[in-house]
């Protein structure tokens, strides 16, 4: 079975095309500036060089109908007609309460895909434009949607409620959700594989640290605490995120600059984060280079990011009684050896320390704690598009 897998943004397209008896990877690119000046998709097909396309794309339609043509075409193509692509899967930013686990995509899935739209407005919508035009390009072919908020469903009130009135939960579904759940069921699987044991026997810490960050508790194989929240703006200070912040801040903000709410909104989730505190970047790499060079407010947004998740990670041993393993994942956690390492000092009161030759590596799956070390440490490559394929197969064989 072949699983093409689809990431929709607003003006961005993300696609694989998996194999899935042996999970290779076909070809896999990304489209970018959809609906705007100077569109072009890069395709990487994974027996020849790599191609770039430069042309007018209005729509995810016309997006996705580049994809196929690029996946089919002489040359560089890795298949020789559309009709070997038996399936699709979607990855779907919010599944709110309504989706707890990946579904086959129907109407009614839609209609209920539509009701979320009010809790992801930015995210939801290009998502469903997503299934929309694979649905008019490739009728007949089973979609599947996979969503980052099903994993953290497992999560009990105590903690997904909101200490605010007990009508805005009833009301208006405002509660912690959570996000990177595919990436946090993936690498704690994988940790529990690496560990050799039942994950329905381990506590697991798993630290997707990207441009986007969260912490999970993974307790017995189930989310029963993640970092962010309503939306993927709580929790650790990210590259341009504020995360935690006193919740009385934006009102205050508004009152002394004029921002509307909408300003504000901005103000936190774009200008934020490392980027704002640092003032240099948002991304770690500039960040370390200049804290290396001497720059002070790099080395604070550096020292502010490994307490954030350190406190998580210590918050998260309390809620599971204890942890038998962390996971570092995602840009940062699979890349930056310095932040590893600054993470984990003053951990050891858990009986965890970190082997600095162990800890040398980049974007591979290797354990880094120290011989003996009683909590393991991990550092696992992500792969969301390939629990997408896995979901999506599952599902369209049980057809
Ligand atoms: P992601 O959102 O998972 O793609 O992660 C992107 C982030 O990973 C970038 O913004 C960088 O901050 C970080 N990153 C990637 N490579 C490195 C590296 N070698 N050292 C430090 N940070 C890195």
């Amino acid at each position: 079975m072949k699983v093409l897998v689809i990431n929709c943004g607003s003006s961005s397209l993300k696609y694989q095309l998996i194999d899935m008896r042996d999970e290779q990877v076909l070809a896999k690119g990304l489209v970018e500036r959809i609906g705007l000046d100077g569109a072009f998709l890069t395709h990487y097909p994974y027996n020849s060089a790599k191609k770039v396309f430069r042309q007018d794309i209005p729509d995810h339609k016309c997006a996705i109908g580049l994809v196929i043509d690029a996946l089919t075409a002489s040359g560089h193509g890795v298949i020789s007609s559309m009709d070997e692509i038996n399936a699709v899967g979607h990855r779907v930013v919010h599944g709110a309460e309504k989706f707890k686990s990946s579904v086959l995509v129907t109407e009614e899935m839609l209609a209920t895909m539509e009701e979320c739209v009010e809790l992801a407005p930015l995210h939801n919508p290009p998502n469903i434009m997503g299934i929309r035009a694979c649905q008019g390009l490739m009728p007949g072919v089973p979609q599947v949607g996979v969503f980052d908020t099903a994993f953290h469903q497992t999560m009990p009130a105590y903690a997904f409620l909101y200490g605010l009135p007990y009508e805005a939960y009833e009301r208006y579904g405002i509660r912690k959700y959570g996000f990177h759940g595919t990436s946090h069921r993936y690498v704690a699987e994988i940790a529990a594989s690496m560990i050799g044991r039942p994950k329905e026997d381990i506590r697991i810490i798993t630290c997707h640290l990207g441009n986007g960050a969260s912490v999970a508790a993974v307790k017995f194989g189930r989310s029963i605490d993640t970092s962010m929240g309503f939306t993927p703006l709580e929790g650790l200070v990210m590259g341009t995120r504020c995360g935690d912040i006193d919740p009385a801040i934006p009102a205050f903000l508004m009152k002394k600059t004029g921002m509307d709410s909408s300003a504000v909104d901005s103000y936190l989730n774009k200008k934020s984060g490392l980027l704002g505190i640092s003032g240099v970047s948002s991304d770690l790499r500039d960040i370390e280079e200049a804290a290396m060079a001497g720059n002070e407010r790099a080395q604070i947004a550096i020292d502010i990011f490994a307490y954030n998740v350190r406190k998580y990670i210590g918050a998260y041993v309390a809620a599971m009684g204890g942890v038998d393993a962390i996971v570092f994942t995602a840009g940062v956690g699979e890349n930056s050896i310095v932040m590893r390492a600054k993470i984990c000092s003053g951990l050891e009161y858990l009986g965890l320390t970190i082997d600095p030759v162990f800890n040398n590596v980049r974007g591979q799956a290797q354990e880094i704690s120290s011989v003996g070390s009683r909590v393991r440490v991990f550092v696992i490559p992500t792969n969301e598009e390939l629990v997408i394929a896995r979901d999506t197969r599952d599902i369209v064989e049980h057809l």
